[in-house]
């Protein structure tokens, strides 16, 4: 059995095949991973720009009434200079007429006759926005591997990449083992189940911008496990699949991992929940999770271990914030043998509780949970304002 930061770093060693990528348009780059580095093509601002809707004049001047000599709107060039006396009417985002200085804020003046204005304060501020000040041509502004959210669509936007080059997403089969389950329509028999192991995983997946494919429900039978299994690594890049990887009688994922000629990394995680999740790779850099058939465990597994690996698989390195929160109560456990995940909810005042949690069966003991606290091996009690380790979900 190795520790959960074993397995972590396992996951990240092995190595993985080349990755591929391809040009998209950035509107559709949401979730995708940069292959390229981005620079700005163009200084930021790309002129000296108004910050406020108000006045452009020079500074020395303001005391003085202003004859306003043009009308500056945002994507116009002034055509007349400022001299002494002299002021523009300027829009926010419109450039600064030659000759000006700072811009007083409309709020800030009165309207007199003969077109001529007098400002009604002590001081301004420049309300000037430089050119450059933001970045400079040819600056580095988002790196190769990064993983585009909307406020990277707004720069590739601005900095002139209509179209940008994205690694390509790795290719996910799923699919729940087990003769007791049935699919999430069918009313159980009394020994039944619904799968909902297979549908978590699935949107888990499309959190990351990836479509997987469903390979149904596969009985406790090994040829049918060795066909399905063997099918969908064919198929995939990444197999992920659910039960029969724990000690019972009907649990032949292991073997048939081995079977297929898988390598194993691992097959037994000192962390609970999920202790029984075996992780392996075949010869031509393909995966296969086998996850415990809990809901709990495999929603907790796929987060902590398979999440790391795809994003690796897309070109990302994915490093979720570790956070440091303040128990809001006192905490026991009786066993301690192990690393422990206890989904957790947060106040307003960011203190953090246990949630209701019966164990890695309890299908609904993650509806209110804000994340979980990560409690280190051999810690049995913590009291109300330790800090704890908390991972969002
Ligand atoms: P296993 O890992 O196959 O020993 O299953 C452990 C527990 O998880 C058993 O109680 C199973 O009935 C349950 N389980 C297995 N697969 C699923 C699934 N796809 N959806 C919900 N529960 C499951
Ligand atoms: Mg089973």
């Amino acid at each position: 059995m190795i520790s959960f930061e074993e397995a972590l770093t396992k996951i990240f060693e092995v190595r993985l095949p080349a990755i591929n990528f391809e040009k998209i348009n950035f509107i559709t780059g949401l979730q995708r991973v940069l292959a390229e580095n981005i620079l700005f093509d163009m200084d930021m601002p790309p002129f000296d720009k108004s910050a406020m809707d108000g006045y452009a004049c020079r500074k020395q001047d303001i005391f003085t009434e202003m004859e306003v000599i043009e009308l500056i709107p945002a994507g116009k060039f002034p055509e007349k200079a400022i001299i002494k006396g002299q002021c523009s009417k300027i829009m926010t985002g419109a450039p600064i007429p030659t000759g000006a200085d700072c811009v007083i804020m409309v709020e800030h003046t009165e309207e007199l006759p003969d077109h001529k204005i007098k400002f009604l304060k002590d001081s301004t501020k420049t309300n000037i926005t430089f050119k450059a000040s933001d970045a400079k041509k040819g600056e580095l502004v988002i790196s190769k591997g990064t993983l585009i959210k909307p406020q990277h669509i707004a720069v590739l936007a601005t900095t002139g990449y209509p179209e940008i080059l994205v690694y390509k997403k790795p290719t996910i089969g799923i699919f729940s083992t087990g003769d007791e389950l049935v699919e999430p329509h069918l009313k159980p028999e009394p020994s039944q189940i619904r799968n909902s192991n297979a549908y978590q995983l699935l949107s888990q997946v499309k959190t990351l911008g990836i479509d997987a494919v469903y390979y149904g429900i596969v009985k406790d039978q090994p040829e049918l496990l060795y066909n399905m299994i063997s099918k969908s690594i064919s198929e995939n890049d990444i197999t992920i699949l659910t039960g029969g990887v724990s000690m019972g009688d009907y649990d032949y994922v292991p073997k048939i991992f081995d079977q297929l000629g898988l390598h194993t990394l691992f097959d037994r995680i000192a962390i609970q929940p999920g202790r029984p999740s075996t992780f392996a790779i075949n010869g031509s850099g393909k995966f296969c999770f086998g996850l415990p058939g809990n809901p709990v465990s495999s929603f907790l597994q796929f987060e902590l271990l398979i999440k790391p690996l795809i994003y690796r698989f897309m070109g990302h390195i994915y490093e979720p914030k570790n956070l440091f929160l303040p128990l809001g109560a006192d905490f026991e456990r009786k066993k301690s043998e192990k690393l422990s995940l206890i989904p957790v909810k947060f106040n307003d005042k960011s203190e953090v509780f246990p949630v209701e949690y019966h164990g890695s069966g309890h299908i609904n003991a993650l509806i209110g949970a804000d994340g979980v606290i990560f409690i280190p091996k051999g810690l049995t009690n913590l009291s109300k304002g330790d800090l704890v380790n908390v991972r969002q979900i």
